[in-house]
């Protein structure tokens, strides 16, 4: 068997690893457009700040560990297009110019996305970058240090553009974040912990610009100087867009059936409309556990599991994708946070009738000091009001109490209730716990209203 794997990244190496396992005599092209095999995009902040040194090592592969367990691995050579009928696609070699035809029996897709540009007035002018991949990763290493700029505007407060804020704000720089939505990470949580992480930002040097739109860019020299909204002016001398991604599907034009916004149509094995095609990652939607509809969250994790679904079923299996809740975790300056699920701010965005409780608790029990490790949690419950099911939860600490969530994305999976998890045994040990979890007593809380 000859299989194709385009794009390098996490759903194009998970597809690469299973193939490798399951069917090591099977002849494996991988193919990436660019010149770095594999670049982490997730571990961008850990570079910026300066806490893993080398650029180069943000990845998990290389060409040569991969060619030495077989896979024949191109870089710098696009896929430009597939004739699916004759199962071939056709290839340009960026580095030659050489073009070529290859043959496969199954294709698997994960071509990703790119950081869409706001299409306004000046997005032209230079100084406007963007958070991801290795390229923009050298450029904005080089702007946390440039004593040219002093002044960064982001726009998107969603998780990279927070995570954006906190880099530049370590580097010294005056950072404002533009949002159209009323507050920060507004995908992510709810108002109780937004309003805490907002008071962080802005003791961290961070003004948030919450609730406004980018108008214009506006330049000096061909050189972005000022960010102008519906409500204010902003002083730039960077701007870091990451208002959202593009898939990068274009090129699938009429091969495969996509969808309005570009994303390619999958079933739950992961194939596409055309015979043998599979795709995976952030060009595709996922099930999304809380409904059971599809829903598009970009995440390493999500296209992970694609990658390994889909190399399965391309290998002959009939496995299909466990349906996910976009788990997702991050920190911000001294806060760590993780949610999952539907919170309550985005329930009628999935047409859903939920319940929330809001708990605030301490992490250990209250003789343990602050200086021991002690420090408030706030834990919040979404549910089903009907019949309990459980459909979310978002967890907030300065210690590090995020692991809870992987526990409510369990329940999610497996349509547990909040009643399931009143008395639900978690650990108790006072140096990790209090003898009930925060899980068990929101839990507990919203079991009592249901009948
Ligand atoms: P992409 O990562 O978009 O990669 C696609 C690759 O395919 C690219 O290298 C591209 O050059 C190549 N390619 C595309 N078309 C072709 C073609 N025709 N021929 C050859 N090559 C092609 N997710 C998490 O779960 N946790 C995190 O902590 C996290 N942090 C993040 C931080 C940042 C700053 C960013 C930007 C993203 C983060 N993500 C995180 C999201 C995660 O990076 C993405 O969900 C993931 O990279 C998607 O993988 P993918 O395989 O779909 O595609």
């Amino acid at each position: 068997k000859k299989i194709i794997v385009v794009g390098s990244s996490h759903g194009g190496y998970e597809a690469v690893q299973q193939v490798l396992q399951d069917a090591p005599d099977a002849e494996i092209q991988w193919y990436e457009k660019g010149s770095f095999l594999s670049f982490l995009s997730c571990g961008m902040q850990l570079y910026l700040e300066g806490d893993v040194k080398d650029v180069n090592s943000v990845r998990y592969a290389t060409e040569e560990g991969e060619s030495a367990k077989g896979v024949h691995v191109f870089t710098q050579q696009e896929v430009v297009s597939v004739a699916a009928a004759r199962h071939n696609v056709h290839v340009v070699d960026h580095a030659t110019g050489d073009e070529r035809d290859e043959s496969y029996d199954k294709l698997i897709l994960s071509p990703g996305a790119v950081p869409a540009s706001i299409p306004v007035e000046g997005s032209d002018l230079a100084n406007i970058y963007a958070m991801r991949g290795r390229d923009w990763a050298i450029k904005l290493k080089a702007a946390t240090v440039s004593p040219d700029i002093n002044d960064v505007v982001i726009i998107g407060a969603g998780y990279i553009g927070i995570e954006a804020a906190e880099v530049f704000a370590k580097a010294g720089k005056r950072v404002t974040v533009i949002e159209m939505q009323p507050r920060v990470l507004a995908a992510y949580l709810d108002a109780e912990f937004t309003d805490i992480l907002a008071d962080t930002l802005s003791e961290h040097g961070i003004t948030p610009a919450t609730g406004q739109c980018v108008q214009r860019f506006e330049g000096v020299d061909g050189k972005i100087a000022r960010v102008v909204t519906d409500k204010a002016t902003y002083p730039a001398d960077l701007v870091i867009e990451s208002a959202g991604v593009r898939a990068n599907t274009d090129w699938l034009d009429g091969v495969v059936e996509r969808d309005g916004h570009g994303l390619i149509v999958v079933d739950d094995h992961q194939a596409t409309s055309a015979a043998d095609i599979y795709a995976v990652g952030d060009a595709t939607e996922v099930r999304f556990a809380p409904t059971g509809g599809k829903a598009h969250i970009a995440l390493a994790t999500n296209a992970r599991r694609q990658g390994r679904i889909a190399a399965r079923n391309a290998l002959g299996e009939d496995i299909s994708f466990t349906p996910v809740s976009g788990s997702s975790a991050l920190s911000v300056f001294d806060y760590k946070f993780a949610s999952t699920g539907i919170k309550e701010s985005t329930a009628s965005d999935y047409g859903v009738t939920a319940k929330s409780v809001f708990v605030g608790d301490l992490y250990r029990p209250p003789f343990v000091p602050d200086s021991a490790g002690n420090a408030p949690v706030y834990f919040k419950l979404t549910y089903a009001p009907e019949d309990g099911r459980v459909l979310g939860a978002q967890i907030m600490s300065t210690q590090n109490t995020t692991a809870n969530i992987n526990a409510i994305a369990l329940a999610i999976q497996l349509h547990a209730t909040v009643q399931d998890l009143a008395y639900a045994d978690f650990f108790f040990q006072p140096g990790l716990n209090r003898p009930w979890n925060i899980i068990n007593v929101a839990a507990q809380q919203a079991a009592r209203g249901i009948g």
